[in-house]
């Protein structure tokens, strides 16, 4: 089936250690055993995405070693299409994960293979592109790359979603084209230059509109999401659950969201099913492995 959503973006192994605390410099420490999951945010993403069963196709690099036969895997168990997902020369990327006690991450990522996604490989893919509905970012790859992923997006009337993650500067021609920008708390922050915490999560949004994208969502951890869109700001609070393990929670929202906007669904609807979605998986160990399939949001 020729895919729907398109995610440019990145797949990384998860190296996982528990540890007691983390090292200081110069300093060593033991941990658990090492625990190597699939992850990366577009993987996530993509994989989020088809688990709830729309056609969809990553756009990345992987490296010719045992992790990218790990992606490779999870990717085509999830039902992803992954041609265009390039072998490099350079190792696939690797997130150095380590877990404290108190359930607080450190990571260090090596983006590897990653770093070579580039807006050629965009150009190469563009029938592909074009012929989507969604396109679906973030940036663990070069920005480059999204910009002009974006570009052909919006030039064929495809839907550009961009999880501006990690955060950083875009052209201001990419951020007003956005439909919508999807972002975290701090990440707003960081976009306004305002502390975080300092704002609530409908002011967040209305303010990023501001800056110019089509419409913005921001998400807000336990409390679901803001979403701001032509004058309208609405809150989406999420279902209360007992949160296990956090980590691609943003992947699985921007999944879902894509999933419902490839099928034609309306901003505000997808949103309320993207903070169900996501609050789900956060009921789950791990990225991947949390993400559910659309009957199990339907019975939750
Ligand atoms: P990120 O993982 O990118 O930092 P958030 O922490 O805002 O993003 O989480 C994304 C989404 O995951 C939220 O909108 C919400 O639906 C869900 N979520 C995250 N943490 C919780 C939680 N503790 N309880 C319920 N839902 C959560």
């Amino acid at each position: 089936m020729a895919p729907k959503i398109v995610v440019v973006g990145s797949a990384n192994a998860d190296l996982v250690v528990a540890v007691q605390r983390r090292p200081g410099a110069g300093e060593t420490v033991l941990g658990a055993d090492t625990v190597v999951v699939p992850g990366g945010k577009g993987a996530n993403t993509a994989v989020a995405a088809a688990r709830l069963g729309a056609p969809v196709a990553l756009l990345g690099a992987l490296g010719d070693d045992q992790y990218g036969t790990l992606l490779r895997d999870s990717l085509a168990a999830a039902g992803v299409a992954t041609e265009l997902v390039r072998t490099s020369a350079r190792p696939t990327g690797i997130a150095y994960i380590t877990v404290t006690p108190d359930g607080e991450n450190s990571i260090v990522v090596s983006p590897g293979a990653n770093a070579e996604v580039s807006a050629d490989d965009v150009v190469a893919a563009a029938g592909t592109l074009r012929a989507a509905r969604v396109l679906a970012c973030s940036l663990e790859v070069p920005v480059p790359a999204v910009e002009q992923a974006v570009a052909v997006a919006v030039s064929a009337g495809v839907r550009p979603v961009l999880n501006l993650s990690p955060v950083a500067r875009l052209r201001q021609e990419t951020l007003a084209s956005l439909d919508p920008l999807v972002v975290n708390q701090h990440e707003a922050a960081w976009l306004l230059g305002t502390a975080e915490d300092a704002v609530p999560g409908v002011e967040l949004a209305s303010a990023l509109l501001g800056l110019g994208p089509r419409s913005v969502v921001v998400t807000l951890g336990a409390a679901g999401a803001a979403l701001a869109e032509r004058g309208d700001v609405v809150e989406v609070p999420a279902p209360e659950v007992r949160a296990v393990d956090t980590t691609g929670a943003g992947d699985a929202f921007t999944g879902a969201l894509a999933a419902r906007l490839a099928g034609g669904e309306k901003l505000a609807a997808a949103v309320h099913f993207a903070v169900r979605v996501a609050s789900l998986s956060v009921t789950r160990a791990g990225a991947q492995p949390s993400y559910p399939a659309a009957e199990d949001v339907l019975l939750a």
